[in-house]
C-alpha cells in the first residue's frame, strides 16, 4: 500500500508540472483529488486494514491530498502569470476603437502655463469670488467718486451690500485688480502672488468686446521693488512661457492705480518683428498694461507707502495664446467651434 501511495504521488506532481493551461490543469486537478481519483479509492479501502495500517495509511493520504494542493495552486499562478495577450489571435487589419478625448482650452492651458511660471518665482496664486463690492473694485483702487471708468465700464450692479454699507454695494467684478487689496489686507506685506479669473462688463457684444472674460494679474509688493524689477519680472515670465528670448518694451499709460502706468508690448513672435497681420504691421504686440501701484491703494491695504512699494500688471491671456500658435484672430478662441479647438491637443 505504502507503494501504491508513493506511486500516485509522484506520477501526480510529474501531471501537474506537465500541465500547459488552465483548463488542462483542471483537469489533473479533477483527476488526483475528485471522488473517483486513486487518493480517494484507497480512502475508502481503509476500513478492510488492520487499525494500525489504517492510521499510518491514513496519515500518508492526507499528506498527499495536501501536497497536491500546494502544488496546483502553486502551478495555477504560474499559468496566469505567464499568460500574454499575445497568446490571443490578433487581427491587426481589424480598424481600431477611437477615444474621444477632451483636451484644455489653448486660454486655460496658457493659464496653468503662467501660474508654473509664477509659481517657479515664489508668487502665490490667489482667487476671490466673482462677486466683489464698488469699494473693493473702486473706491480702494484710487478711482475718484466721480471717476468716468465708473461708468465707462458699465459694471453689473447686484442687490445688496458688503458689510451693510452704502458704498459697499455688490457688483459682478468688472476688472480683477480689488482682489490684490483683498489679499493683502488679509495676508500683509511682503506678497508676491497672481490672480487669475473671469471679469464682466455690461457692453454691447461686438468683434472686440465680450460680456466676461479671462483677465491675469500679478503683483509684488516689497521694500525695494523698482521699475527694473518689474521689467526683468516679466521678461523671466514670458522667456519662461514661450521657452526664447523676448523683447519687451514700455510706453506711458495711465491707470488710476498705478503711478507711473505704462503698456507693456513684446515683440511680434508671429513675424519676428517685421510685420503682420497679428502685430498690425508694427512689429510689436501689446499684451499688458503695469505700473507701479499708486500710494492710495497701498493705503488701502492698510500698507505705508513709504515702507512698501508694488509693482502690477495685467496679462491679456488670449493675445499671449495669438502668440503662441500665430493665430490671427481673437474671437476664435471664443467661438466654440471644435474644429478649431481640437488643433491644440
Ligand atoms: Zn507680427
Amino acid at each position: 500500500m505504502k507503494e501504491k501511495l508513493e506511486e500516485i504521488r509522484n506520477t501526480g506532481l510529474k501531471k501537474i508540472e506537465s500541465a500547459s493551461s488552465i483548463e488542462e490543469l483542471q483537469e489533473i486537478r479533477k483527476d488526483l483529488t475528485g471522488k473517483k481519483s486513486e487518493l480517494s479509492e484507497v480512502l475508502k479501502s481503509l476500513g478492510s486494514l488492520s487499525p494500525e495500517m489504517r492510521k499510518e495509511v491514513g496519515m500518508q493520504t492526507t499528506e498527499i491530498k495536501n501536497i497536491f494542493a500546494d502544488k496546483l495552486s502553486s502551478k495555477e499562478e504560474q499559468l496566469i502569470s505567464s499568460k500574454s495577450v499575445l497568446d490571443e489571435p490578433i487581427d491587426l487589419t481589424l480598424p481600431g476603437t477611437k477615444v474621444n478625448d477632451g483636451s484644455l482650452h489653448p486660454v486655460t492651458q496658457m493659464c496653468y502655463d503662467l501660474n508654473d511660471a509664477f509659481s517657479s518665482l515664489g508668487f502665490e496664486v490667489f482667487s476671490e469670488d466673482d462677486i466683489s463690492s464698488e469699494k473693493f473694485v473702486f473706491d480702494n483702487l484710487n478711482f475718484a467718486p466721480d471717476h468716468p471708468a465708473r461708468q465707462m465700464m458699465d459694471t453689473y450692479w447686484i442687490e445688496g451690500t458688503e458689510n451693510k454699507s452704502a458704498n459697499e454695494r455688490l457688483c459682478l467684478r468688472p476688472h480683477l485688480t480689488g482682489a490684490s487689496v483683498r489679499y493683502l489686507l488679509k495676508h500683509g506685506a511682503p506678497a508676491r502672488f497672481v490672480y487669475p479669473g473671469r471679469v464682466y462688463r455690461n457692453e454691447d457684444v461686438d468683434s472686440g468686446h465680450e460680456r466676461a472674460f479671462f483677465q491675469y494679474e500679478a503683483l509684488i509688493v516689497d521694500k525695494n521693488i523698482s521699475f527694473s524689477s518689474g521689467m526683468v519680472m516679466i521678461q523671466t515670465i514670458l522667456e519662461k512661457v514661450f521657452g526664447r528670448e523676448i523683447k519687451v518694451r514700455m510706453r506711458e499709460g495711465f491707470f488710476p492705480f498705478v503711478e507711473p502706468g505704462y503698456e507693456i508690448d513684446m515683440e511680434c513672435l508671429v513675424c519676428g518683428g517685421k510685420g503682420c497681420k497679428v502685430c498690425k504691421h508694427n512689429g510689436w504686440l501689446e499684451i499688458m498694461p503695469g505700473g507701479v501701484i499708486h500710494p492710495n491703494v497701498l493705503k488701502s491695504a492698510g500698507l505705508d507707502p513709504d515702507e512698501w512699494t508694488g509693482f502690477y500688471i495685467n496679462i491679456g491671456l488670449e493675445r499671449l495664446v495669438m502668440m503662441r500658435y500665430g493665430v490671427d484672430d481673437i474671437r476664435l478662441f471664443h467661438s466654440a467651434d471644435l474644429r478649431f479647438l481640437s488643433q491644440f491637443k
